[in-house]
């Protein structure tokens, strides 16, 4: 096997503690959203959040990490958008690129960089050499392959391009490349149908190249079989792949929106999008390291030892990132493999899954525009898909967010902070060692299960002692009632409030993660900084706030949220039916409207300027029924007001009066227009006022 050398090491990942990590540094990527449909919630829940929240986690802890994204320009998935939208593909992932970034960072989703493989410069020379490299050491080899034709759209149709029934499973919707029902990589479908002109297609020769991926089976086992601490669904979708033995499979496609495939003979053809899309976390690292200019960024990341990469990605990806990327990584040289690949299973939206097609779908956008980014995030941990699949529920939403949210954690440190600043001059009362050391060791006990839980990736386990902390606060606020005990004991009853705040504190620190907006206010309120340094984490524990410390007002932490207003703002979300098409074209008018338009030669009696209207010209005319006021802007066109005295010109004489400038206008002249410039029409010969134009 001719690649075993650039294999790294396996040893120090085997020597890994199982479920702890320990690195210098952490390269944490998500998997890169196809820029061809906005992001819902079920992309956020499964990749994005726990993304967000791990890396949250691992600075506040103090540690080096970048986060790194950016949307898949590439593939069929892109260009059959833009045959869709009558748009072009560039045009599409510059729309959809820029609305997923407006969401991710609406729901504080922040990423170090979130780029795209068609803008990120370093992409096609990166995504190349890729292909080369594996292309020399004879990893990559073309073969002539019978693929789906369209004779009557004259094309070759690629994955997406063709549909039919999957020959494994028997699904009705299966995709000329994968069938999402049983997960199968297909190159043949039963009744192929062209997806852009519903005929059958036939099979025709064309040359592809193919990723000997059998080359790596022994490789990727061994690889595999060291990662004892990943979660089952990854192992067992990966190791079923396995079984059945790796087959060498096409990387390039017939189309021409993606990456030239860089070889002779292969004009027309672009990589194939998922040879492309994984490298991208290598470009955009590389892009990063530019804007930080720091050019050797990427490489102390990819090719350093000492990296820990983890990639967040759903449960669709898992045979790319555990099978193939890692083969494409070993093929090259010196490239670190991913340390961790936690997998998450679907979020499905009240009981079915999401769909764009079907219109059954949360948009993050939509989310937005009704409700504060921390209850999703909130939500959308407690519900997360870590190990089965999941539901959001309005219904369950409202509960979760108005029984834990507002009773349990808001109001705790609402009432404490609020019952401080009142009974003790604005300020944190002064603690008690009796009172406080066993609210310390909760606190203790919550940081650590915390911490643990999400080194091993459990999020909502490591989220349920906080809300648990707060529960314990308030148990202890009403065993207590400090404000009993304010007027007899005012010191023990500070000490009770001092404990609370210390509580609050310790939340308000170990929430950032999870709801980074709240966290921040409820720091704010105890004269914290808003975002938790390291050093704030370290303090969790340990007495964080002062005899003394200002408290600022609160506002309300979570306000509760409402099924019925939820339910009427969804109604409306609704699309309308849309009315039928308008008639394209001009507006045409019936010969009998025409005639209507009382069109009259006139002329020209008296030229005045309208003051203040620089533009504007009062002009007398006779239309042949007396004289009428015309107001008219050609005084630009015709600066000198007496050389229009005496003209003859056409007006429409029948049109409603309007006032303009104070002046009642009884007509309209008719001028021509071009470029800017404007030029009267007249009659040709000496026609009376008042004669019918016709
Ligand atoms: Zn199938
Ligand atoms: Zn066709």
């Amino acid at each position: 096997m001719g690649s075993r050398k650039s294999v790294p090491d396996l040893e120090p990942q085997k020597a890994e503690r199982k479920g702890v990590i320990m690195a210098q540094k952490y390269l944490i990527t998500c998997a890169l959203p196809y820029a061809n449909g906005p992001v819902h919630m079920g992309h956020i829940a499964g990749v994005y959040l726990p993304g967000d929240i791990f890396t949250r986690f691992l600075r506040l802890k103090g540690e080096e990490c970048i986060f790194i994204c950016g949307t898949d320009d590439h593939g069929v998935p892109i260009t059959i958008s833009a045959d869709q939208e009558k748009s072009t593909p560039a045009a599409i992932v510059k729309k959809y690129h820029g609305m997923q970034e407006a969401a991710f960072k609406g729901l504080g989703i922040e990423f170090d960089m979130f780029s795209g493989t068609s803008t990120c410069k370093h992409h096609r020379e990166l995504s190349q050499e890729f292909f080369l490299s594996l292309q020399k050491t004879g990893h990559i080899e073309p073969r002539i392959t019978a693929q789906y034709y369209c004779t009557s759209c004259e094309r070759f149709l690629p994955d997406r391009y063709v549909e039919g029934q999957c020959p494994f499973c028997g699904a009705e919707d299966a995709r000329g490349d994968q069938c999402e029902a049983c997960g199968n990589a297909l190159d043949s479908l039963k009744d192929p149908k062209c997806k852009i002109c519903g005929k059958r297609p036939e099979k025709r020769k064309t040359k592809h190249w193919f990723l000997r991926l059998d080359k790596y089976q022994d490789l990727i086992l061994d690889w595999l079989n060291s990662k004892t601490n990943w979660k089952d669904n990854v192992r067992k979708f990966a190791t079923e792949m396995l079984k059945k033995g790796l087959r060498a499979r096409s990387i390039t496609r017939d189309i021409d929106w993606g990456i030239p495939v860089p070889v002779e003979g292969a004009e027309g053809k672009v990589l194939y999008v998922w040879f492309d899309a994984p490298i991208g976390y290598i470009s955009f690292t590389k892009e990063l390291g530019d804007r930080r200019n720091d050019p050797d960024l990427w490489q102390m990341y990819w090719k350093g030892t000492g990296t820990k990469l983890v990639h967040f990605i759903g449960k669709d990806n898992i045979v790319f990132h555990a099978v193939i990327w890692p083969s494409m990584l070993m093929g090259q040289e010196g490239y670190i493999l991913p340390d961790e690949i936690p997998a998450f299973e679907f979020l499905n939206f009240k009981g079915d899954k999401f769909s764009k097609s079907k219109k059954h779908a949360l948009w993050a956008h939509d989310y937005l525009s009704l409700l504060p980014a921390d209850l999703a995030r909130y939500y959308l941990t407690v519900v997360a898909p870590e190990t089965h699949d999941t539901n959001w529920t309005w219904e369950t939403f409202v509960i979760r967010v108005n029984s834990e949210l507002a009773d349990v954690l808001g109001n705790f440190v609402n009432r404490t902070v609020t019952f401080a600043r009142k009974n003790f001059g604005g300020a944190a009362p002064e603690a008690d060692g009796r009172t406080l050391k066993p609210v310390l060791e909760k606190i203790r006990a919550a940081k650590e299960a915390m911490d643990s839980e999400l080194s091993a990736f459990h999020f909502k386990a490591a989220l349920a002692p906080l809300i648990e902390l707060a529960r314990e606060g308030n148990r202890i606020f009403d065993f207590e009632k400090p404000w009993e005990t304010i007027n007899a004991s005012p010191a023990s009853s500070g000490a009770t409030v001092a404990a609370c705040l210390e509580i609050s504190a310790a939340i308000g620190t170990m929430i950032f993660p999870f709801m980074p907006e709240s966290a921040g206010k409820i720091r704010r309120w105890l004269g914290l900084s808003e975002k938790p340094a390291p050093e704030d984490w370290k303090a969790v524990g340990s007495q964080m706030l002062k005899h003394g410390t200002k408290l600022a007002e609160p506002e309300i932490l979570f306000a509760k949220v409402e099924l019925a207003a939820i339910e009427a703002w969804e109604e409306k979300q609704k699309p309308q039916e849309t009315p039928p098409p308008a008639e394209k074209g001009p507006l045409k008018v019936t010969f009998d409207a025409f005639r209507q338009i009382d069109l009259r030669i006139a002329q020209i009696m008296k030229v005045e300027e309208i003051k203040g209207a620089d533009k504007l010209y009062r002009i007398e005319i006779d239309a042949g029924d007396g004289p009428r006021t015309i107001v008219a802007g050609l005084r630009l066109h015709y600066p000198d007001p007496a050389s229009l005295v005496g003209r003859r010109i056409v007006v429409v004489a029948n049109l409603e009066p309007a006032k303009i400038r104070g002046i009642t206008s009884t007509a309209m002249l008719l001028a021509a227009e071009h470029g800017g410039k404007v030029r009267l029409l007249m009659p040709d010969g000496d026609l009376p006022p008042g004669s019918k134009v016709s």
